[in-house]
This record gives structure tokens, C-alpha cells and sequence, in this order.
């Protein structure tokens, strides 16, 4: 029987291959054409790539769902050889957000291994931090991420797509701008490139993605290509834009090609220093969308671990920083846990569902039958904000800022099939409330209270308190025992102390977002209080 059924698959086969090649590798060969011919890009044995980009940050907006916040604009010059699979990018990336800053780094990228010469973050692993001058490897997840993004945008997707047929499929047209476009699928291992074309010149004019954002869920990430001319040689689209869910986050502009430039074997060379033990690409779940977009604003912390650096501890922890009040430590991004009588209130949820889950399950077993009643957030800001569906699925009350409530129930309305960490599910009636000035959680006998905070950092924003412990808490405006004070008080730190008057609380420690516990008595002083 089974004999039977693989003699019909054959014969099937059979007959399409005598009609020809499919519609989509007739689109592929379209393309191919119209770049100037597989035979002429096959040549194309080393490049060399010149241009710049400018990037933005939809989710470090200033308003919740506002404009998207610039991060940086950049120079870079790339090299690549296509027989080694290599490529090494050198970049001089000027950043304006969190804080204007220049990285001057590189990138080597091989298929077994990726490198970073210099600093390209505010979030240095300790590998970088140890290594002098500054280096390190990539981890799994960038170089993954790094891999996927350097083939979507290489001519030679399309010659690979051609080399491997039996990986090309159907895919329904798609519709821009009114007008339908002819697409085709390619498996390219652990995920999937939708190209699509343009119906009029047969040149591919999107590599889209399906990914995965922690704040909107299900999108598509799409590099658009255009402006396509002859440079050094090779037919190539001088602008590619990178699209989230139609929203450009990256504009990248080509200004030089150089075809078969010699090229120094050395350069795809790292320090002897960072070779042993490199990463080799991801291959299960990558949150690509982390990956490359906390790069964006220079804060990336590159290790196999979304939220903490796998090369300085090996978990997450709870730290009992007063009775009954759990500070979620050990990695880039805190949370804050108060018992209450037969519940729990928890404050942030930071980095992906991923660090929620462990949460939950870390509370799960140390205050066993007390559900997570309310996520207090501090702000919308996608590094403290990515992990809330972890916390609807628990039937959470989220607790935001006067202003941030439509944002968030437009974000657990959208569809959020991809994450890879909880099951997808409706989160649309997920409880919201808005604060305005000041909201108090009570069991009766403990409480906490959450409060507005005008600042310079973002709109819609809350701090907590724990009257009974004299206990604050605060995200991003202060990172207590982690920056020590300025000699001269800053609007932000101003903003804070000038809250707590208005609120009537008198704190005596801060826990953080990030860092860990300080002292509120120093603040006010250098505040004038
Ligand atoms: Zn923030």
C-alpha cells in the first residue's frame, strides 16, 4: 500500500516537472534576469559594500503607540566572500537614544561562527567586558539573527533560491499599494523568506519574514527593495527599507559596490583572544525581533539567554529585599513581587514572555496558591513592557499609566500566534485600568500604592510603594545601586524626587528596573528635600 502510494507521489511529480518549471521558480528566474542574470551574479565571487542607515524604535516612544523614537544613524563598509560564506562589516554607528554615544565596532560573520571587534552596547556581556581591547563572540541568538538578516538582503538569495528548487513554494499573491504581487515561499532551514515581486519589472521587491514582536505579536518584517541600478558592476537596489508591520525601522541607502575586490583572508579574522567557544547559530526558537531591535538603541546584551548573560551567571533570582517583597533579579531587567494577604502584585514585566514565565513559575513556588492578581507597569517601553501576556494568561489585572490603557488593549487584541512562550490565545478582555495621580492596591492590612510621575523618559508613567516597608519602586528614570548620583541632580532624578513630594510618601530605599537597591535619603538631598 505504502509502495502504492509512493508510485502516485512519483507520478505526480513526474507530471509537473513535464509542464515545465512552476510559477515560482519562473518568478525566480524572472528575477534573476532582470538583476542582470544568474550567470553574471554567479561571478560575483567576492563584494564589497559601502553605505549608511538610520533606524527607529517604535516601542521606546516617548507616548504609548506615539512616534516612533529615532535611535541612530550609521556608516558602514561590508565585506563579503561568497566561497567562504564571510562577511565583515566595520560600523560607525552614532547613536541619539538612550544617550548620544558613537560605537565604532565590527562584525565578522561566518556560517559557524560570529565576532564583534570593539563595543557596540551599553549591555556588554562579560566576555566583552573582560577582553582588552574590547571583543566577543556572538551568541547563538545573534549570530542566527545576524546570519538570517545578511542572506534576506543578499543578491544571492535569489541564485540560492534558483540552486534549490525543491525549497521554492506557491505562496497567495500579496496586495500593495492596491496592486496584487506575485510571491514565492523559500525554506531557507529554520525559518521562511516570502519573496515578493513586482508584477511589472520581475524583480523582487520585498523578502518578507513572519516574527514575532513582544508588544504587537504577530507581524511582518519586510526589507523593501528599490532604487535599483548598476553599481561596480552588479545590479542591486540602492535603497532597502526594513518595514515593521508597514512602519520603516531601518532605511539603509547603498552608495558604493565594488565586484571582486581582493580581500585579505585576515579580515574575516577574529582576535585569537575570542575564538575558543564561540556560538554556533541558534537553531530552535530565536525572538529575532529582541535580537535586533534592542541593537537599534546600543543596549543589546548578547548572550543565549533573552534576559541575563549566560557567560556571568546561569539564572534568574529572586532577592527578599523586605518581608514579603521579592526584587527578580540576575539579569538586564528587574521586576518587583509584593505579597498580599491571597494574591500577589507584581511591577514590570520586562525583556519577552520568556522571563515572565520563569517569574510565574518562581512565585508558583514560593507563595504556592497566591495568583499574580496585578502587573503594576511603570511604562510602555517594550523592555518592560514585552512580557505581559505570561500575565493575562494568569488573569492579571494590568495596572498603566493614565493615557497608556488604548495602547495596551490594541496590543493584546492583535493576533500573537507566534510566541514562541505562551500558548496564543484571546488576551482582548484582559482587565485594564488607567491611573490617574494615584491607585492603591489593598488586602486590607498591606498596601500598594502605584503613582504618577511626569519625567522626561515616557508618558503614562507609574512608580510603586510599600508603605509598610518603606519600599519604592522605579524603572529607566533612576537605576538605584547601579548609577551612583551626579554631582548635579538631573531632570530626571528631579523628576522622580519631585514626584515623591507631591505623592505624600515617604520612601527610604528604592528598588530598580535595573540595578538593584538604594537609599532614597541621598536623592532627596541632592534634590533639595
Ligand atoms: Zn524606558
Amino acid at each position: 500500500m505504502k509502495r502504492m502510494l509512493l508510485l502516485v507521489l512519483a507520478t505526480l511529480f513526474a507530471a509537473s516537472c513535464a509542464t515545465g518549471p512552476s510559477r515560482e521558480l519562473n518568478l525566480v528566474n524572472r528575477a534573476l534576469d532582470a538583476m542582470g542574470g544568474a550567470d553574471s551574479l554567479a561571478k560575483v565571487r567576492t563584494i564589497l559594500v559601502k553605505g549608511t542607515t538610520k533606524q527607529w524604535e517604535p516601542e521606546q516612544s516617548m507616548v504609548p503607540g506615539g512616534e516612533m523614537r529615532f535611535a541612530n544613524e550609521a556608516s558602514f563598509e561590508s565585506v563579503g566572500d561568497f566561497s567562504r560564506r564571510a562577511v565583515r562589516v566595520d560600523w560607525v554607528k552614532k547613536f541619539a537614544y538612550p544617550s548620544p554615544r558613537t560605537f565604532t565596532f565590527s562584525e565578522i560573520v561566518t556560517p559557524e561562527a560570529g565576532y564583534v571587534i570593539g563595543v557596540d552596547s551599553n549591555g556588554r556581556n562579560k566576555q566583552s567586558l573582560e577582553t582588552k581591547p574590547a571583543a566577543h563572540s556572538m551568541s547563538g541568538l545573534r549570530l542566527a539573527a545576524t546570519q538570517r538578516e545578511m542572506r534576506r538582503a543578499s543578491p544571492s538569495l535569489l541564485l540560492e533560491m534558483r540552486n534549490n528548487p525543491g525549497k521554492v513554494r506557491a505562496s497567495p499573491d500579496v496586495t500593495l499599494g492596491g496592486v496584487a504581487h506575485p510571491a514565492a515561499s523559500y525554506d531557507a532551514g529554520s525559518y521562511t523568506f516570502i519573496v515578493i515581486f513586482d508584477p511589472k519589472t520581475g524583480l523582487p521587491a520585498r523578502v518578507r519574514t513572519l516574527d514575532y514582536d513582544n508588544v504587537w505579536g504577530d507581524v511582518n518584517y519586510d526589507v523593501v527593495l528599490s532604487d535599483w541600478r548598476t553599481m561596480g558592476g552588479v545590479r542591486i537596489a540602492a535603497s532597502q527599507k526594513y518595514e515593521l508591520n508597514g512602519r520603516v525601522v531601518t532605511d539603509v541607502q547603498i552608495t558604493e559596490v565594488v565586484a571582486n575586490p581582493a580581500v585579505a583572508a585576515d579580515r574575516f579574522e577574529p582576535p585569537a583572544a575570542i575564538k575558543a567557544g564561540a556560538a554556533k547559530p541558534a537553531t530552535g526558537k530565536v525572538d529575532y525581533q529582541w535580537v535586533l531591535r534592542r541593537q537599534f538603541i546600543g543596549t543589546y546584551l548578547d548572550s543565549d539567554s533573552v534576559s541575563f548573560d549566560t557567560r556571568a551567571t546561569s539564572s534568574l533570582r529572586l532577592a527578599e529585599i523586605a518581608p514579603g517583597v521579592q526584587h527578580q533579579v540576575g539579569g538586564s531587567h528587574n521586576t518587583l513581587i509584593v505579597e498580599m494577604s491571597d494574591f500577589l502584585v507584581v511591577m514590570d514585566a520586562p525583556v519577552t514572555d520568556n522571563q515572565s514565565v520563569w517569574t510565574i513559575n518562581a512565585l508558583k513556588a514560593k507563595y504556592p496558591g497566591k495568583p499574580v492578581k496585578y502587573l503594576v507597569l511603570t511604562h510602555h517601553h517594550m523592555d518592560h513592557a514585552g512580557g505581559i501576556r505570561a500575565y493575562a494568561a494568569q488573569g492579571a489585572t494590568l495596572v498603566v499609566g493614565k493615557g497608556a490603557g488604548a495602547h495596551f488593549r490594541k496590543a493584546l487584541s492583535s493576533p500573537s500566534t507566534r510566541n514562541p512562550d505562551v500558548a496564543a490565545r484571546d488576551f482582548s478582555n484582559t482587565p485594564i485600568v488607567e491611573v490617574d495621580g494615584k491607585y492603591v492596591i489593598s488586602d486590607g492590612k498591606r498596601e500598594l500604592t502605584a503613582h504618577s510621575v511626569d519625567n522626561p523618559h515616557a508618558a503614562a508613567y507609574l512608580i510603586g510603594y510599600v508603605p509598610d516597608a518603606g519600599l519604592a519602586y522605579v524603572t529607566d528614570i533612576w537605576s538605584p545601586g547601579r548609577d551612583p548620583l551626579p554631582a548635579k541632580i538631573t531632570s530626571p532624578l528631579a523628576a522622580l524626587a519631585a514626584a515623591v513630594r507631591k505623592a505624600g510618601i515617604a520612601p527610604t530605599r528604592f528598588a530598580g528596573g535595573h540595578g538593584s537597591v538604594g537609599e532614597y535619603a541621598p536623592l532627596a538631598a541632592l534634590a533639595g528635600q
